[in-house]
């Protein structure tokens, strides 16, 4: 077993560009924090424009050759990748608990989620394909091809480390195209220790590039802007999405937005209530209530509704809230002090017009960034807990009277990531698939997240998909010739 210490102290804390390890042009380093206890981990570099440039200029330079190796070889080194990630799970999931503050159990959860993405596009790699065929006039022959569509940035959130790395990379590498990684700076530590994992794994030099810097914009930018990147693909909050996707116009950049999410939670009154409680419990508190796929607004008939907010109030009030290493920890830290300042708010404010809260809704004094955990219900039209994304473990309580208006009040934000439904009426389930404005949906389940499924959002959401079979496509453009008959 590794310690903290030991693992700290093997991290590499460089800049990762053209296959070297190196500081940042001017000498400048961050700070990656512990928000248990608000203390600094370590020290890494913080990458300037001239090294976000030079990130570029190493994946353009490594472009060719890699779209040129075979896709088996391709695959084959993704399926290294995978397999040595099994090797050190216990590294990188204590490694994304010290830095992001999740539970242990759920980072080992998380390394196996991010792993499959690795596992899955190794296999993806080998199965691309084209067509080719005698036009419908019989006069000519139509040969489709795909291509890699190039150089890609990727940028990513601070709350799945691994996985929203992988989810983006596997798929690249997969398809043939080269990589500048920007992780969160909140918590880049995972993305360097996978930089170094892709090395191990025989990944040639260049292919992927990982830039970290508190100067996202700064260094971005003219990334973006520069006509030799061919791909962007984004995770995180929709405003920062709608920033690039309009910097992204004027190289009419391919472009995958993975944006913020507002999920509905609807439970009929003829659900299973055992099994809606233990879905809510996942979707509401998984990564302390830090993901997009989040319940955000809990929509249940008013028949049920107090039973269902006394069954989870008793449950919350039970979970064990600490240090993510701690034994047994449900509840761990938030990122940081002002996602612990915005839960408070939310919470004051829907409070302030009519809300009763059960339990929880304060900061807990002391070392580190805690919350804790909240339920809350009657929560009136208009509050702005039920418009914004809570990204924390606040648990809003609504209630509905007929079908139309569950369907109503679910699809009443300008989100679209992932709805999630409780119904035993198989019938209802099916109009319910049909009505909700959702890119993904569960239902009866609480959780739905798998490497060989498209992930992704409609509305402001998001643009493109993630995993699946159609990943991939996110990092090909397809070719069209036409020849005379053969
Ligand atoms: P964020 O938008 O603040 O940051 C995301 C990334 O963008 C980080 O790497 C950040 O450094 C970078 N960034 C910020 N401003 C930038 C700029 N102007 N130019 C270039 N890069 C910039 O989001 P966050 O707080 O890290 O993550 C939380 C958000 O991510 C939530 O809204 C959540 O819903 C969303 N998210 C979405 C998905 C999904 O798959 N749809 C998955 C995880 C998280």
């Amino acid at each position: 077993m590794t310690t903290e210490a030991e693992l700290l102290a093997k991290i590499p804390t460089g800049l990762f560009i053209g296959g070297e390890w190196r500081d940042a042009s001017d000498g400048s380093t961050l700070d990656v924090l512990d928000p248990a206890t608000g203390k600094a981990l370590v020290s890494i570099a913080d990458a300037t424009v001239e090294d976000g440039a030079a990130a570029l200029d190493a994946a353009v330079a490594a472009q060719a050759d890699w779209a040129a190796t075979p896709a088996r070889a391709r695959g084959e080194i993704l399926r290294r990748a995978f397999d040595l990630l099994q090797e050190r799970r216990e590294e990188f999931a204590l490694l994304m608990t010290l830095e992001m503050g999740k539970p242990l159990a759920e980072a080992n959860g998380e390394v196996t989620y991010g792993g499959e993405f690795l596992r899955w596009f190794s296999e993806e790699a080998a199965r691309l394909t084209g067509r080719y065929g005698t036009n419908p006039e019989g006069t000519g022959t139509m040969i489709v091809s795909q291509q890699p569509v190039g150089p890609t940035f990727l940028i990513t959130p601070w709350n799945f480390p691994l996985a929203m790395a992988t989810r983006k990379i596997a798929p690249a590498l997969a398809a043939g195209c080269t990589v500048v990684l920007k992780p969160a700076a909140l918590t880049p530590l995972t993305s360097l220790a996978f930089a170094q994992l892709l090395v191990d794994a025989g990944l040639p030099a260049g292919v992927v590039n990982v830039v970290t810097t508190s100067r996202s914009q700064e260094l971005s930018a003219p990334i973006i802007a520069d006509s030799r990147l061919r791909k962007l693909s984004f995770t995180g909050s929709t405003g920062v999405g709608q920033a690039l996707l309009r910097q992204s116009a004027d190289n009419v950049l391919r472009t995958s937005m993975e944006l913020g999410g507002n999920a509905p939670f609807v439970i009929f009154e003829d659900a299973d209530l055992d099994a809606a409680i233990e879905g809510a419990l996942a979707a509401k508190f998984r990564n302390i209530g830090q993901a997009c796929t989040a319940a955000n607004r809990f929509i249940v008939h008013s028949s049920i509704a107090e039973e269902f907010t006394a069954r989870v109030t008793e449950r919350v009030q039970a979970m064990k809230i600490g240090r993510g290493t701690e034994e047994g920890v449900q509840i761990g830290p938030l990122i940081d002090d002002r996602a612990v300042a915005k839960c408070v708010a939310l919470v004051n404010d829907a409070v302030s017009r009519g809300a009763t809260l059960h339990t929880g809704g304060t900061a807990i004094e002391g070392e580190g960034s805690y919350f804790a955990p909240a339920v809350l219900s009657g929560v009136a039209p208009g509050s702005d807990i039920l418009r914004e994304e809570i990204f924390g473990p606040v648990l809003a309580v609504s209630t509905f009277d007929t079908e139309a208006e569950a369907i109503a009040a679910a699809n009443d934000t300008e989100y679209g990531l992932v709805s999630y439904v409780f119904t035993t009426d198989q019938g209802r389930a099916q109009r319910l698939i049909g009505a909700l404005e959702t890119g993904m949906m569960g239902l009866n389940v609480g959780v739905l997240s798998n490497a060989a499924a498209p992930f992704g959002g409609v509305k402001q959401s998001g643009i493109g998909r993630e995993g699946g079979s159609e990943g991939i496509h996110e990092y090909l453009s397809t070719k069209y010739t036409m020849a005379p008959l053969g």
